[in-house]
């Protein structure tokens, strides 16, 4: 059931997609047993979603499968359905090399280059199975063995959705796969408002709820699940957030120290990049986070400003026009100096 009424074809350069066609895809699939599904570190809404719907997917036809993450994931995604029996890396290595060793097939969600893995990269590097990349981010690596790519695409777990009923279109998608998709399509269309989203990311939306997805149900659980010192935490960052108003931009910068006054928790900083894009004229937004010495930095834009050129350009980064991320191992005083001296080459793009 629920396969969309329109086809696409299985590769076609011009809209930047790159797919192997479902026969293939399905004949990797069935051979299978025991299966990896590793996304990104930092995992966020459309990584855990998609893969662990993909994981209920592929619980279901009788598969030995598992989540695997670098690291670990926020609270508001605590709740989905399978994540109790994710594994993390980071801390049960010896366990992460054992389930990648004796996977015959290896999925990889959500990012496209080993870079994303970090130390788990190495793992991923020295398995020998095969690796089908489900993904949407731009300029995807070329050593995988098939594909499922489309950066057209709103979400991984759109690609999922699509992927599922591909292979398997008799299949009914059931409660736990669309609670999962469903999560994953929110979180990185924004809740429906990113251009991403297409006429396909709702009408697939609507097969999710549907086959039992409960949309206010995860949205109250993702997005109405502050703490107080999270709520104060923004409330701080968009006190000090500075326009740069030559350039239609804006920036956020937290230390390590401000991080600790309001008892950070992974994912209390996620989304904040995104309210100075709500001010008439900003059209580039930068976050910059200091962590162990390290600086974290996402780039949101408003119309053709293209941060995933920004960020492979200037932070080791890359991501999508709309929304990327980097990193700087400089001090956070010098990272922010050196995003304000880059700015100048930008100004007739920003000022556009
Ligand atoms: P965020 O700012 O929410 O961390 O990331 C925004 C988007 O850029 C996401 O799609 C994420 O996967 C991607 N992204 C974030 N950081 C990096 C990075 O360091 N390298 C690459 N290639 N993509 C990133
Ligand atoms: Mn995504």
């Amino acid at each position: 059931m629920l396969l969309l009424d329109y086809t696409r074809s299985d590769i076609n350069e011009k809209v930047k997609m790159k797919k192997d066609t479902f026969s293939n895809l399905k004949k990797v699939v069935a051979k299978a047993k025991n299966i990896s599904i590793l996304t990104h570190v930092n995992p966020d809404g459309d990584a855990m979603g998609s893969s662990l719907g993909l994981f209920h997917y592929l619980k279901k036809k009788k598969k030995n499968v598992k989540v695997i993450v670098p690291n670990s994931f926020p609270g508001f995604l605590k709740w989905l359905p399978g994540s109790k029996q994710v594994l993390v890396f980071e801390g049960h290595e010896a366990k992460t090399q054992k389930q990648i060793t004796g996977s015959d097939l290896v999925f990889i969600l959500d990012f496209n280059n080993y870079s994303r893995l970090e130390k788990l990269s190495t793992l991923l590097n020295a398995s020998k199975a095969p690796k089908i990349l489900i993904d949407h981010h731009r300029q995807p690596d070329t050593r995988f063995d098939h594909y499922f790519h489309d950066e057209h695409a709103s979400s991984t777990a759109e690609l999922v959705y699509d992927f599922v009923c591909g292979i398997d279109p008799k299949n009914k998608i059931d409660k736990n796969t669309a609670t999962c998709l469903h999560t994953g399509i929110l979180t990185d269309t924004g809740s429906f408002r990113f251009p991403s989203t297409s006429e396909k990311t709702f009408r697939i939306t609507a097969s999710l709820v549907k086959a039992g997805a409960n949309n206010a149900e995860i949205y109250n659980k993702v997005y109405d699940d502050y703490t107080e010192q999270r709520l104060k935490l923004l409330g701080h960052c968009l006190d000090k957030l500075s326009f740069i108003h030559e350039y239609n931009a804006a920036y956020i910068a937290l230390s390590e120290e401000e991080l600790k006054r309001f008892d950070y928790k992974k994912g209390d900083t996620e989304g904040i990049v995104n309210y100075a894009l709500s001010v008439r004229g900003v059209k580039f937004s930068a976050f910059f986070s200091e962590k162990d010495g390290i600086i974290k930095i996402s780039f949101r834009s408003k119309g053709k400003f293209d941060v995933n050129k920004f960020a492979r350009a200037h932070f080791n980064g890359g991501g999508h026009v709309n929304a990327a991320g980097g990193m700087s191992k400089l001090p956070l005083q010098q990272t922010i100096e050196n995003f304000l001296n880059i700015l100048p080459t930008y100004k007739a793009d920003l000022n556009k």
